[in-house]
């Protein structure tokens, strides 16, 4: 799609590819080496890959989570997200997954983990 950021991307900012997916490292990160994982044709939703893309993204997601713990010591956790949809908070109407990397310690209390995307119910 012409207008679409995902479909434009400059290409120096690719850090990885296979076939149906890029990587880059997200411009605005939520951690350091926080890291998208983005389908090469423009789908909006996580729910419109096929199976085979399906596995192809795991597979990136487990070469990625892997890369990062190798060159950042620090990394002893993950979150994993999507968000489908704008009322889940979804900007980018291009697919992607937020491979976030977490430290101990990075915020005061981490459990609850992506059960903070309704901030009042994060602990439990
Ligand atoms: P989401 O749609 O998942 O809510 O947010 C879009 C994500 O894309 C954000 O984390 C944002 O930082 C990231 N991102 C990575 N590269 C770009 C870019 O070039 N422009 C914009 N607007 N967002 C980008
Ligand atoms: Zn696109």
């Amino acid at each position: 799609m012409s207008d679409c950021i995902f479909c434009n991307i400059n290409q120096s900012r690719i850090v990885d590819s296979n076939e149906y997916f890029y990587v880059i490292l997200d411009v605005y990160p939520v951690t350091e080496l926080h890291t998208l994982i983005i389908p090469h044709r423009h789908i909006s939703s996580y729910f419109e890959l096929s199976e085979e893309e399906q596995s192809s993204l795991f597979l990136l997601l487990k070469k990625h989570k892997g890369k990062l713990q190798k060159i950042d010591s620090t990394i002893t956790g993950f979150n994993m997200g999507i968000n489908d949809g704008e009322d889940a908070g979804q900007t980018v109407f291009h697919c992607h997954v937020h491979l976030i990397p977490r430290r101990k310690g990075d915020v005061k209390n981490a459990k609850g983990g992506v059960r903070g995307v309704i901030s009042s119910k994060q602990s439990y």
